[in-house]
């Protein structure tokens, strides 16, 4: 059902949405990646992504802090191949007291992780519609479900992402058939995810221990099953939800989170 069908997946030159690529490319799916990094890691990113089987994989350059960067890139996917398949990953953290957070984090958190969704879904939905079958799956997180101190502008553009996906889920519902698979738009929330992006917070609670300590002390807090996922079982999340079985799952966001939101 996958095979041969077009994919974005922004923020893949590393962690979660590297994985998500890798996973579609598995299924057959040629592959946008996008993300920073210098040549080398884009590289590394594409030649992995082909090695897990793309029938073609190419990296579109552009900053999500910049809209008309993302107009670009998405004009170039679409001359490329039409988009069926978006996976709006692109994320990043700052972790301050609300008072102690420069504005300028905000400003960046807020067009990096909520804004580039906007922006990527305004110009692939129309299209996905017209065809009858698309799928958007925004990697939101559990803080797009509760707060936690020191995240302001993270759970702020949390919440706000799934707040749009339900609105266009909403939008798009009556698009398509169960045949030829529907446009559906859903979150994945996951909890702790071992990926560079945690790194400073597991550093932070080492207190002068190993990194396991560190690890432990994170997730005591707050993720019950004491365990991270990896990227790869994100992916399988991912992947599934753009099966064709998954057609009347839509306006949903999906806890990952060792019983975190359970609580
Ligand atoms: P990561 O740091 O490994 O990857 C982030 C990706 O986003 C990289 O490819 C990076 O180049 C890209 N990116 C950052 N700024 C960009 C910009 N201005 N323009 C284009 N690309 C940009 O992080 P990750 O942990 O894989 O995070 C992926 C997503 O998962 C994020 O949205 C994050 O909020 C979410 N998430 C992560 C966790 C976790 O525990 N790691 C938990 C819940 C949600």
């Amino acid at each position: 059902f996958l095979e041969g069908r077009t994919a974005l997946v922004t923020g893949s030159t590393s962690g979660i949405g590297l994985a998500i690529a890798r996973a579609l490319a598995a299924a057959g799916v040629r592959v946008a990646i996008n993300g920073l990094g210098d040549a080398a890691q884009i590289d590394a990113a594409l030649s992995s992504v082909r090695t897990a089987g793309a029938a073609d994989a190419r990296h579109f350059d552009a900053d999500l802090r910049d809209p008309a960067q993302i107009a670009a890139m998405m004009q170039a996917i679409d001359a490329w191949s039409p988009l069926d398949v978006l996976v709006n990953n692109a994320g990043i953290q700052h972790t301050a007291a609300l008072a102690d957070m420069p504005p300028e984090r905000w400003d960046a958190i807020l067009a990096i992780n909520l804004s580039s969704a906007f922006h990527t879904m305004r110009a692939a939905l129309p299209g996905m519609a017209t065809r009858g079958f698309g799928r958007v799956v925004n990697i939101a997180s559990v803080h797009g479900l509760v707060a936690s101190v020191q995240k302001a502008p993270y759970v702020a553009a949390k919440f706000g992402l799934v707040g749009m996906s339900k609105v266009a889920a909403l939008e798009y519902a009556a698009s398509g058939t169960r045949d030829s698979g529907g446009v559906t738009v859903n979150c994945i929330c996951p909890g702790w995810v071992e990926t560079p992006l945690i790194e400073p917070q597991i550093e932070a609670r080492r207190a002068g221990g190993s990194r396991e300590d560190g690890v432990r002390a994170l997730l005591g807090e707050k993720q019950p099953s004491l365990r991270m996922s990896l990227p790869e079982d994100i992916a399988a999340l991912a992947l599934w939800l753009c099966r064709r079985e998954a057609h009347n799952m839509t306006g949903a966001a999906l806890p990952i989170d060792g019983a975190w939101t359970a609580q």
